[in-house]
């Protein structure tokens, strides 16, 4: 037996909403503020995550919202990448005038990555294992959009 279906009114629904990011990446994007970034370790096996957990994904042990934060570096390394016509933000930008390369990157002083684009790398300077850093933007204001990207270490 087969199954038809028949697609109509192909398009995209706008919907206009905001959501909270819960206490530990509230606390985590208030930081971004100065410029600098936190990650909460884990009290049993010393696992760092960046961005915060409120779970420990090894030990399964809950991790308190007000212990054993520390800071770690704005640089680090490239675990991963891609190269793209889609924004880490906007899914909808398919018909991007140029690629977008976006990266996993695991901060000094992390056990975990986060992702976000790489800005003015050539193709041929793509390579995971490299150096990067975070290019903030000048007036931060605690929101994930402070960290503009990452550019060469
Ligand atoms: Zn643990």
């Amino acid at each position: 037996m087969s199954e038809k279906i028949i697609e109509k009114n192909k398009g995209l629904v706008k919907a206009d909403f905001g959501f909270w990011v819960g206490l530990y990446m509230d606390k985590f994007y208030d930081t971004f503020e100065q410029k600098k970034i936190i990650g909460n370790k884990c009290q049993e096996c010393g696992a760092v995550f960046v961005p915060p957990r409120n779970i420990c994904g090894i030990c399964n042990i809950k991790l308190p919202l007000d212990q054993n934060w520390i800071d770690v570096s704005d640089e680090g390394i490239l675990i991963n990448y891609t190269r793209t016509a889609y924004k880490v933000t906007d899914r909808r930008a398919r018909k991007a005038k140029k690629l977008n390369d976006i990266g996993m990157v695991q901060l000094e002083g992390s056990d975990t990555a986060i992702v976000y684009p790489l800005i003015d790398f050539k193709e041929d300077d793509l390579k995971t294992g490299m150096k990067v850093k975070v290019k903030w933007k000048d007036n931060p204001t605690g929101g994930p959009s402070d960290i503009e990207g990452f550019i060469k270490g």
